[in-house]
């Protein structure tokens, strides 16, 4: 499966400063919120430990963040056919306009440009909905008008008549990805991976392409565009030099190019040249062997992820949207997931699935703790908090993959949860609410650790089991199957063996946590009379809801009413975690046999539908908080300088990477757009 990202649970959890204090780096502005709009809280994230770098490393990251932030374009255009004309007219209108800024349909305006940004184009990038204005059509044409009396639209009539639709229509492209069961997914979504191509024939044209019989399979639409032509005949339009985004992919081509110069070893220079071979020739062999090359590279401290990686923004799963994520060790906190890793062979073991579906020897899980230094594309602003690559199964098994948790992420978020009342609000009583302080920012980050370093990396597929067999519910259920690995195992004596838990009972706050995330609080997220539709929230919720309805005969999960409000109560820890065992069990035969429809099943019973009820009650005691549901970043700013400390981009003057952290979340946004937009023009 193609899905080993791990958001952030419950963005909003308070958690014992302690832990952090000694590691916020000096030059972090007071306070981390950058920006609050909408849904959304937007932070900064600071680098810790950069300064200390080689300058060798600080060139390598440098040009390795230029080489990330050339790819925005694509993201943009994947994620819709008109975000980037969309982009350039909203931002046009918001650097040219004369008039009082303090109006109501400029402030509207505002608010729905901070959101469109924040998508990478027209879409939520969490609900995958549709932005609707708050301004008016009237007061937006005539601000459009003033910039054509300007001269200062690109856009022909039709293009703004397109856009304009875009704008205000709430039904014209209203989704950016369907998985409603039942409907055309490929005709109902509008992300920009299809065009005129119904679901029957992507899904006939790849069938025709894929041979089941081998060992190593491509892993086929993942860089590439499937369109029926006017005639009919339907052509795979490859994301590559000289062909589909040839103009960004020239620029990362180039920034890849200067930062191999700076590889740590001959071994990171080869993976970053097979990088390239990969964009001069689209071929997904190439990837693979790319993909392999970087796995094996567990060595150099500065690492990357730099391509066409998750698929959650296809409603197949198969076309990888662009990202990239720079990034370098953080050499002391890794020791946490070195330990799980050294352990990888005994966990597999001991866990509760079916030994048959077990793997008999675990190939190299390599895990690290990582300081994300740029994000970007898909995992900007809004970015995982922990990652396991790549994604084809055949290499995870057979050269192993690398896992990391992004702690100066997780840090960033912990920093702005403090005292927003929401432990108050929501915890049931005050001893929890001093577990969840005591204990859930280390348990919360060896979840995620666990999750991404041995749950993915866990069991292994009956002989000739297609991975792709849960279909639309493969990623669900990947997650689902990740989260129980990395719940069981909080909660065993191991971790406290290995040093990881100084206390037995720990992992109560992360079991707390997560069974109120999974049953009331992620409620949040979701606008009233919509379902449980993202594959995170889905998996969270299956969990949850099944452990509850099996563990309610022994009472081990209850609803209780104070005031009139409804807690989440958890009576007996120890069967809960027997429960998770149980699910984990099946979850597993359910992967390693292909069992579509007993996934289907579980996700469909567990994981979809709301109880109305209690989401209205949710979403009152929320608002009364005023938390953003979702928050992402902006990144920090590299400047590379001469001998005199002045900027330059003449490769052979640099003497030093700067990086500072003051730039503001608009401002960055139109400066991406000026500095680093190859496809518009
Ligand atoms: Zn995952």
């Amino acid at each position: 499966m193609k899905l080993h990202k791990t958001l952030a649970l419950a963005s909003a959890m308070a958690t014992a400063t302690t832990i952090m204090a000694n590691t916020l780096d000096p030059a972090n502005p007071s306070g981390n919120v950058v920006d609050r709009f909408a849904d959304i809280e937007v932070l900064r994230y600071v680098v810790p430990d950069f300064n200390n770098l080689s300058l060798n490393q600080k060139k390598l990251i440098y040009f390795l963040t230029e080489a990330a932030l050339q790819g925005r374009d694509i993201l943009w255009d994947q994620n819709g056919k008109y975000n980037l004309p969309l982009r350039q007219l909203l931002e046009a209108v918001y650097t040219n306009y004369s008039g009082d800024r303090n109006s109501a349909d400029f402030k509207a305006f505002e608010t729905y440009l901070k959101q469109v940004e924040f998508g990478n184009g027209v879409y939520h990038h969490y609900s995958m909905d549709k932005f609707i204005p708050g301004f008016s059509k009237e007061w937006f044409a005539g601000e459009v008008a003033n910039l054509k009396t300007a001269n200062r639209l690109p856009f022909s009539s039709a293009t703004l008549d397109i856009l304009e639709k875009v704008i205000f229509d709430p039904g014209f492209m209203a989704k950016r990805v369907n998985q409603a069961a039942g409907e055309d997914l490929i005709l109902t979504s509008a992300c920009n991976l299809y065009e005129n191509i119904s679901q029957p024939e992507v899904e006939a044209y790849y069938a025709a392409l894929k041979d089941t019989t081998d060992l190593t399979p491509i892993s086929y639409g993942l860089n590439s565009r499937l369109v029926k032509n006017p005639d009919g005949t339907i052509q795979e339009q490859v994301y590559m030099l000289g062909g589909y985004y040839s103009d960004a992919i020239a620029r990362i081509i180039d920034n890849l190019d200067k930062a191999k110069k700076y590889a740590e070893s001959p071994q990171q220079a080869a993976v970053i040249e097979e990088l390239i071979k990969f964009y001069r020739t689209g071929d997904l062999k190439t990837f693979d062997s790319y993909s392999i090359l970087w796995t094996e590279d567990t060595d150099s401290q500065v690492d990357f992820i730099n391509g066409f990686i998750e698929s959650y923004g296809d409603p197949l799963g198969m076309t990888g949207a662009w990202e990239s994520i720079v990034n370098f060790r953080d050499e002391k906190a890794s020791a946490r997931t070195k330990a799980l890793a050294t352990n990888a062979q005994w966990f597999e073991d001991n866990s509760p699935v079916d030994p048959r579906f077990r793997k008999p020897h675990v190939k190299g899980v390599s895990a690290k703790v990582i300081n994300a230094a740029i994000l970007a594309g898909d995992a900007y602003p809004a970015t995982p908090i922990g990652i396991n690559l790549p994604n084809a199964n055949w290499i995870r098994a057979a050269h192993g993959s690398k896992s990391v948790t992004i702690e100066n992420i997780t840090r960033a978020y912990d920093d702005a949860s403090h005292g927003n009342g929401f432990n108050e609000e929501f915890v049931i009583d005050q001893p929890t609410r001093d577990l969840l302080d005591k204990y859930l920012f280390i348990t919360d980050n060896l979840h995620t650790d666990l999750h991404e370093c041995l749950g993915h990396g866990s069991g292994r597929l009956l002989p000739g089991v297609d991975p792709d067999a849960l279909k639309a519910h493969g990623s669900t259920l990947e997650e689902t199957r990740a989260d129980l690995f990395a719940l069981y195992y909080l909660a065993d004596p191991k971790l406290v063996e290995l040093g990881l838990l100084d206390n037995p009972d720990a992992y109560k706050a992360e079991y707390y946590k997560y069974m109120l995330n999974g049953l009331m609080t992620q409620l949040m997220r979701i606008e009233p009379g919509k379902e449980v539709e993202e594959a995170h929230m889905r998996n969270r919720k299956l969990i949850a809801e099944w452990a509850f309805e099996h563990g309610a005969d022994e009472n081990v999960v209850e609803y209780v009413k104070k005031d009139g409000k409804t807690f989440i109560q958890i009576n007996d820890y120890a069967k809960l975690r027997d429960l998770f065992g149980q699910l984990l069990k099946e979850i597993q035969r359910i992967k390693s046999e292909g069992d579509y429809a007993a996934g289907e099943a579980l996700v469909e019973k567990y994981a979809v539908k709301v109880d109305p009820q209690l989401h209205k009650e949710v979403l009152a005691r929320y608002a009364t908080l005023d938390i953003a549901p979702y928050k992402g970043f902006v990144n920090p700013v590299y400047v590379a300088v001469d001998a005199n400390g002045n900027p330059t981009t003449t490769e052979e003057e640099i003497t030093d990477v700067k990086v500072t952290y003051e730039e503001e979340y608009i401002p960055q946004m139109l400066r991406y757009s000026r500095d680093y937009s190859p496809l518009t023009k």
